[in-house]
């Protein structure tokens, strides 16, 4: 036929904004903050768009702004410990949305293989098949764990099925680290399985890391791309929205060798083309200003994932006393939480002609929404139609909110008994 045929996208993001429109609700669903992006950003993005130079707003370069590409290339260089061309090794984006979206029309042709580790960030599946290429999955498994709360460290990937996913036909790996939806930081070692089985078969990597300066407990996050063999493979992805918080802005980007960034170019050319200046201007500012203060207590980066994992303890807390079970997430904003509790309770009793072939999770975070105005997002919209039913009993919540946001939420749970 001329058109691919694709599956059906995932509706919930469209389903549960519209339902959470529709009622009063503490919204721990969508990703992002309800708090307001540092002072220092928004005042960057303001003195753009007043300047005396007219030209913030106006086109500037489509491949990136030149104060970002040069930013991007200075401070990604100095953390993955190379020297990077701002010109043609970054390349800058309508979100992380849009360097995904390029990578896959770029790189994936008609019969492609694409690995792609579950559960993860949906649309990675659609753009694949977008494509004209085949995503192949493989199921992070929770291990048996007692005595204490379960992580999401305790999630791991089998060594040799992960082996067998390579074939002829692979043509990238898809990695989220940290991950969305259950906040997986992986570990060296777990990154060296998957590199070297990348470098073995001559496979690219995309590593999508909006999440990178999110990590907690001190656990370190270590990049894909910095493992031997990996740059000439690695396209990695960042989102000034989630570095700033602010996702409404959509500045995203690719870092990775030219010789495949050379191609996503040409999707970004000739689809896109550009992306508003003012917001790289701010995001450039604000990378400088964090350039300057890396590492050091006044760092932006420092003090967000301090108070975010003050949140996610908080609500963990919570959630546990409500009598479901969280995995404790080591990154990333959204921690997820085994609901298998929720079938006693009273207000979650079903009518008899409820869809027998909706999924727990589903039909659980539309009650929750209706009846007691909380939401989150049913984690199987993170899973291949063959994986979602096993793990139809998981929910994603959203940390990254005020904590008002979060006494809010902690009151339902107090009370949903
Ligand atoms: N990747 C992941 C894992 C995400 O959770 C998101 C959502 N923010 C994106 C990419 C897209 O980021 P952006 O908003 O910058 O397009
Ligand atoms: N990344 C965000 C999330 O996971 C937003 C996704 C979206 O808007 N489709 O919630």
């Amino acid at each position: 036929t001329k058109f691919r045929t694709l599956i059906t996208p995932v509706l919930a993001w469209v389903e549960i904004t519209k339902l959470v429109s529709q009622h009063q609700v503490v919204n721990l669903g969508q990703g992002f903050p309800d708090f307001s992006p540092p002072q220092f950003v928004k005042e960057a993005f303001i003195r753009a768009l007043n300047s005396e130079n007219s030209l913030m707003n106006q086109y500037t370069r489509g491949f990136g702004h030149p104060p970002l590409v040069n930013i991007l290339a200075l401070f990604f260089g100095k953390l993955l410990g190379r020297d990077i061309n701002a010109l043609d090794e970054v390349l800058v984006t309508v979100g992380a949305y849009e360097a995904l979206f390029c990578f896959f029309q770029a790189m994936v042709d008609d019969g492609d293989e694409v690995i792609i580790i579950e559960p993860f960030f949906d649309c990675y599946e659609m753009m694949a098949q977008m494509a004209g290429g085949r995503p192949v999955f493989i199921p992070l498994q929770p291990k048996p764990v007692s005595g204490r709360m379960v992580t999401s460290a305790d999630w791991e990937l089998d060594p040799a099925e992960l082996a067998n996913k390579f074939t002829k036909r692979t043509k990238a790996v898809i990695l989220n680290n940290p991950n969305n939806p259950l906040g997986k930081v992986f570990t060296r070692k777990e990154l060296e399985l998957i590199a070297d089985l990348c470098v073995k078969h001559d496979v690219l990597c995309l590593s999508d890391e909006v999440y990178e300066w999110l990590v907690y407990d001190g656990k370190e996050h270590v990049r894909i791309a910095t493992l031997p063999g990996m740059w000439e493979r690695t396209v990695t992805v960042g989102s000034g929205g989630k570095t700033f918080s602010a996702t409404g802005w959509k500045v995203g980007w690719a870092i990775g060798p030219k010789q495949v960034l050379r191609h996503l170019r040409t999707v970004h050319q000739n689809t896109v083309f550009h992306c508003a200046t003012a917001a790289q201007q701010a995001v450039a500012e604000g990378l400088t200003k964090e350039l300057e203060c890396l590492g050091k207590p006044e760092s932006y980066f420092i003090s967000l994932p301090q108070e975010l994992q003050r949140k996610r303890d908080r609500l963990a807390a919570s959630i546990n006393a409500a009598g479901l079970k969280s995995i404790l997430p080591e990154g990333g904003y959204f921690l997820i939480a085994d609901v298998t509790a929720t079938s006693e309770l009273p207000w979650f009793d079903l009518p008899d002609s409820t869809d027998p072939e909706e999924l727990y999770d589903d039909k659980l975070v539309k009650r929750m929404i209706t009846e007691q105005g909380l939401a989150a997002i049913p984690v199987s919209v993170f899973y291949s139609a063959e994986h979602k039913k096993e793990f139809e009993n998981y929910i994603r919540f959203c940390f990254a909110k005020e904590d008002s946001t979060l006494s809010k939420a902690e009151k339902i749970l107090q009370e949903w008994k």
